[in-house]
């Protein structure tokens, strides 16, 4: 589809780059400048920045989200032998972390109305060598952490948080990445807090934790060309630490922006829930921060999710789903010995779940279009029902 078509883009980069243009070729240009292209200074400076806006102590940039999980997890002393407890409804990188740390991921299923972890289900999973809990702040949506923190005092385990889609998310008085013993952040281009590429962070507020992490990221070295762990090289770019660093303060309006949207579309979509159109469930008042508007769309409805996707695709409405397979059932996968119907919420959710538009400064008669575009979607398929 040419770009003409599209009417509502899923997400749109260049609205929130466009005003701040300036700002960001000068950070690139002082980095140039210095010529510190890895570990320099701009790299420290957000470090300690993010860590602070979130409510850690240390922060430890690292080349992509996907790392801050795997060599987090290092960091924290997990490895082979361990069990790690991750919902099955999570984007791939979660579970690809906790293979590459060495340790034995272990799934459970989600709540249906929140699409979150179940932590009763993730109880029930707890073994002798389960040595953490990944809650996934999915959608920017945080897992609850009075119950994560009472899960982890009643079953001695870590709490290892997947944050990369809820930066600055807030639940009961706490922040994103302050939960857990340690937290994972991505700064891919379209998350929360998106660098010019790939990037990512874990966050900390044990010194030890954060030490190994440094040592991890940087071929093992406690000092140079002393190698104290099987390391590996995976560092956050100085220019997209400078770049992140620049777009750190507007984060907080641009969370509101997508609040505020999602409260449009909550209002605008209340009279399809009768239909079957229902949007996945907000538990967290106003610390959500929407990295995704999802909606579920119930097998009571008149369309089917893939039907109502090409219909919208049609009308110029992009849309997303966020994921169409479990974790469980992807090919690389199979040999941990899942099999459909292991996880049934999780396995709806793949088949009803359809993200629409959703990014700061999308405005009010945006996702008034997007929802007529469903609304006549589904009419005309009544039409077409009718009349059979
Ligand atoms: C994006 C994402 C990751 C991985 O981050 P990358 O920077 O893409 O490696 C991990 N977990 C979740 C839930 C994500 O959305």
């Amino acid at each position: 589809m040419n770009n003409q078509t599209v009417k509502v883009p899923f997400v749109d980069l260049a609205l929130q780059h466009q005003p701040i243009q300036t700002q960001l070729q000068q950070a690139i240009q002082a980095v140039i400048e210095r010529g510190d292209f890895v570990l320099g200074q701009a790299l420290k400076e957000f470090e300690a920045a993010f860590a602070a806006a979130s409510g850690a102590e240390y922060g430890v940039g690292v080349a992509s989200g996907t790392d801050a999980i795997a060599l987090g997890l290092q960091a924290c002393n997990i490895g082979p032998g361990d069990e790690v407890i991750l919902p099955v409804n999570t984007f791939v990188a979660t579970l690809i972390g906790v293979i590459h740390a060495g340790a034995k991921p272990i799934f459970v299923d989600c709540d249906p109305q929140t699409a979150l972890i179940d932590l009763e289900a993730a109880a029930r999973a707890v073994t002798p060598q389960t040595k953490a809990i990944i809650p996934v702040h999915l959608y920017g949506q945080m897992v609850s952490p009075r119950q994560l923190l009472d899960f982890a005092d009643t079953f001695k385990v870590l709490i290892f948080e997947d944050a990369a889609q809820a930066h600055l998310a807030e639940r009961e008085g706490y922040r994103a990445g302050s939960v857990g013993s340690a937290a994972a952040f991505s700064f891919y281009p379209s998350k929360n807090l998106g660098a010019f590429g790939d990037g990512g962070m874990l966050l900390t507020r044990n010194p030890d934790i954060a030490q190994k992490m440094l040592r991890l990221r940087n071929y093992g070295a406690a000092q140079k060309y002393i190698h104290v762990e099987a390391g590996t090289n995976s560092r956050l770019d100085t220019m997209q630490a400078a770049v992140l660093h620049q777009k750190l303060p507007y984060l907080p309006q641009w969370n509101r922006d997508r609040f505020n949207a999602a409260q449009h579309y909550n209002i605008e979509l209340a009279p399809l829930a009768s239909s079957g159109l229902i949007p996945i469930q907000n538990h967290s008042g106003e610390g959500h921060v929407y990295h995704l508007y999802v909606i579920r769309v119930d097998d009571s409805c008149v369309v089917q999710r893939q039907q109502l996707q090409e219909q919208l695709t049609q009308l110029g409405i992009q849309t997303g789903v966020h994921y169409p397979i479990p974790c469980h059932l992807q090919p690389a996968f199979i040999h941990l010995g899942y099999q459909v119907g292991d996880f049934p919420n999780a396995e709806m959710l793949s088949r009803q779940i359809l993200s629409l538009p959703m990014y700061p400064g999308l405005s009010h008669s945006q996702v008034q279009e997007v929802v007529s575009a469903i609304t006549s979607s589904l009419s005309t398929q009544e039409q077409k029902v009718l009349c059979i």
